[in-house]
């Protein structure tokens, strides 16, 4: 008797720890790849999708499932606004481009709905979107995840199984604060982090100088203190603003570009910790 209460115990415990998550893979790919910023605008939309087709360069299969639902801007970026169709009503169908595989909120509502949603009905959402697309026989599925580091972050890191999430950052003081942030959400629902960005790092004048215009290495810096890969650094570049509002992805257009070239480095390191 004293034996099962100790069992019980033990069992309410495992019930009880944060740290017991079920993890659900996302069906149809082999590795899910997580893109998260702590703050917005500092180019993780544009991150993911270079990354997305730098993979594709090195001969993968390839899917981006934008979940940054406040603001989904992949139909734009991708140059796509059909609306996805549907297998029975139950699951979705990922539209296709340039030989990738796409699925985004933006695909389903009008262009110039607001998107002001309250904390659980945005992690419903993502849930649904993580949920209910029938992505086909993809190596890599690239999640482009809302900024922050809050509830919903945290609720889907827990529900869905990721195999690895990359922090993407300007090297302001402001944002590091925030990456630190976004390091200890990882380490707490155990997601391997694959290694930290830094974006926007410097600009280079026609004067051939280069300015740190947000700072100088601070996500390196932060990478370094806290044990974590430092992937590279993406300087702030017209090229890759300008084909992402044309809808044509830099790595897509010109994988030989001195910016494809950082991005082709970069998958690289993933595939190498990945695979
Ligand atoms: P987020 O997804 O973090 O909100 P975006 O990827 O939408 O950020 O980028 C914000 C803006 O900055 C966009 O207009 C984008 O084209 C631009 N941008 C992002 N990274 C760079 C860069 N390295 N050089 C130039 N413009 C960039």
């Amino acid at each position: 008797m004293f034996k099962n209460k100790a069992k019980t115990g033990n069992n309410l415990k495992e019930k009880v720890s944060p740290k017991n998550f079920t993890k659900n893979p996302i069906k149809g790919t082999k590795f899910t790849v997580m893109i998260s910023s702590a703050k917005g605008g500092v180019g993780k939309s544009t991150f993911s999708i270079n990354l997305l087709f730098a993979l594709q360069k090195l001969g993968y299969k390839v899917g981006l499932l934008d979940a940054d639902i406040h603001g989904p801007s992949l139909p734009k970026m991708i140059g796509l606004n059909e609306r996805p169709k549907t297998n029975n009503d139950k699951f979705l169908l990922p539209l296709e481009k340039y030989g990738a595989q796409f699925m985004s909120l933006g695909f389903l509502v009008d262009e110039k709905t607001p998107m002001i949603w309250r904390g659980p009905m945005v992690a419903g959402t993502i849930k649904t979107l993580a949920e209910k697309v029938l992505w086909k026989d993809l190596d890599f599925l690239i999640i482009d995840m809302p900024p922050g580091t809050g509830d919903t972050q945290l609720t889907f890191a827990q529900d869905v199984k990721i195999d690895g999430a990359i922090i993407i950052s300007t090297p302001q003081e402001l944002a590091l604060m925030d990456v630190t942030r976004g390091i200890q959400m990882f380490n707490k629902v155990k997601i391997k982090i694959l290694g930290l960005v830094e974006n926007m790092s410097f600009f280079k004048g026609d004067d051939g100088k280069s300015y740190n215009i947000f700072g100088e290495d601070g996500v390196e810096k932060t990478a370094k203190e806290f044990d974590k890969k430092f992937l590279g650094k993406i300087p702030i570049n017209t090229e890759l603003r300008k084909s992402a509002d044309l809808g044509l992805p830099l790595t897509y257009k010109k994988p030989d570009h001195e910016i494809s070239k950082i991005f082709a480095d970069i998958a690289l390191k993933i595939k190498q910790d990945v695979l």
